[in-house]
């Protein structure tokens, strides 16, 4: 919370939260939205431009169980904002980090493509930085432990970092974690006990992080002086080539591109030295920092600022055009959906990811209009998407009722999806949301 006003305001907006968090007072958030100072996470710049607005929407990992389903939901708004100064895109509304992460029904290790690319990333490491037995890595936001367990056989010293419940999955494995929040108060406790890290991994948690420096303050504490930081976060042009509004969610603070991050690290003395893009959440950037002048900066971050520049995300109409494409979307998708239920057809999505919410609530997609839902997460199973409550069901009701259509929600691997669901027998269509509307 301290990213966003002095303490008199940071009060009045906790109280705000904290009543419409138990009984959906709008009143509350109406008299919060006049008090707030919101300004830049990184160059604190208080004039930031409102661009995108997906309405009030309820955290969307926040699946409910049927007994919750006539109970007020908590709701927060949802909208996005560009920095003139820095040019970072942010979200503008910040709920508390223990309503999000409380519950958290997210793990690393189901997620096969996320796996490779740790394993990746993790061999890169030990390679480049010849990481030995005698060397220490830390993973921030380390989840189940995933990540880490690529080290094991190489004899690295790790440490994971991480305030979810999944971290007793990490404990299980046998990876040392320390359960909380990464900031610079742990920081200085893993420094005292455990001493400084060669590497420092941050993977799908720098862009989740609300006091920004104090993580940053914890990164300088703790990171040898010859050491790496490796973050990888949502790249902002692949959500804007693709149009991905659906990895807008409350969990997601910040939209990186390049520039901002190089201004974020050099106002703590330190430096981006290499960048890639990468295929993780439908495109990501992975960014090596260091302390600076530890290691010569390669010829990727001067490429990745040119084409940053070159598609305009450093100029507001950018996201003025963004704007009105992802409405225009919301009309082609409803219109669909509407046409296809007016000729008496069934429709049903498939995969219930985080960032489907965001598409079900802005889409104002209900039960009525796609029936169920179909996942394969016995953790979903069972329970009702926020928001929008349409019933989450197991997979093998698709084939079984063979509905008409379906919306594929999880659309980053929906080419690996559909020939999955048609080998297993499904003879339906599939909707396909992005980057355009389509039947296929
Ligand atoms: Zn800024």
């Amino acid at each position: 919370m301290q990213a966003l006003g002095s303490a008199k305001i940071f009060r009045q907006r906790r109280l705000g939260i904290a009543v419409y968090a138990r009984g959906g007072v709008r009143g509350n958030i109406l008299n919060y939205r006049r008090f707030r100072r919101m300004y830049c996470f990184i160059c604190k710049n208080k004039h930031l431009f409102k661009f995108l607005d997906l309405g009030d929407q309820p955290p969307s990992d926040a699946f409910l169980r049927k007994e919750d389903l006539e109970r007020p939901e908590a709701k927060y708004p949802l909208s996005l904002y560009f920095c003139e100064e820095c040019t970072l895109v942010q979200i503008g509304f910040v709920v508390d980090p223990k309503i999000l992460f409380r519950d958290y029904v997210y793990t690393t290790g189901m997620n096969n493509s996320l796996r490779a690319n740790f394993k990746a990333l993790v061999e890169t490491l030990v390679s480049r930085y010849a990481l030995t037995k005698s060397d220490f890595v830390i993973d921030i936001g380390s989840n189940d432990g995933t990540l880490l367990a690529n080290y094991t056989p190489h004899g690295v010293n790790v440490l994971g970092i991480d305030p979810s419940s999944a971290s007793t999955l990490a404990k299980d494995k046998g990876i040392p974690t320390e359960v909380d929040f990464f900031n610079e108060r742990t920081a200085l406790r893993v420094e005292r006990k455990y001493g400084k890290a060669k590497v420092i991994t941050a993977t799908n948690v720098f862009a989740h992080v609300n006091d920004l420096d104090s993580f940053m303050r914890g990164i300088t504490a703790v990171l040898r002086e010859d050491g790496v930081f490796v973050s990888e976060s949502g790249y902002l042009l692949d959500m804007v080539l693709t149009l991905g509004y659906d990895a807008i969610y409350h969990e997601h603070l910040r939209y990186y591109s390049l520039r901002p991050l190089k201004a974020l690290f050099e106002r703590f003395g330190m430096e981006v030295f290499d960048v890639e893009r990468i295929q993780s959440h439908s495109g990501s950037i992975r960014v090596y920092a260091a302390f600076n002048g530890v290691h010569p900066t390669k010829a990727s971050v001067g490429e990745l600022l040119a084409l940053e520049e070159k598609k305009g995300l450093y100029a507001r109409q950018t996201f003025v055009e963004f704007a009105r494409r992802v409405y225009a979307h919301r009309d082609a998708l409803t219109v669909l959906l509407a046409d296809v239920k007016k000729s008496g057809k069934r429709i049903v999505g498939i995969g219930a990811p985080a960032k489907g919410n965001t598409l079900l609530n802005f889409c104002g997609i209900i039960p009525e209009t796609v029936n169920c839902i179909l996942e394969k997460s016995a953790l979903k199973i069972g329970l009702f998407t926020p928001g929008m409550h349409i019933p989450v069901v197991g997979e093998e009701r698709l084939f079984a009722e063979q509905p008409e259509y379906a919306l594929i929600l999880a659309w980053n691997i929906a080419p690996e999806l559909m020939s999955k669901l048609r080998q297993k027998g499904f003879k339906g269509k599939f909707i396909i949301p992005f980057p355009r509307v389509k039947i296929v």
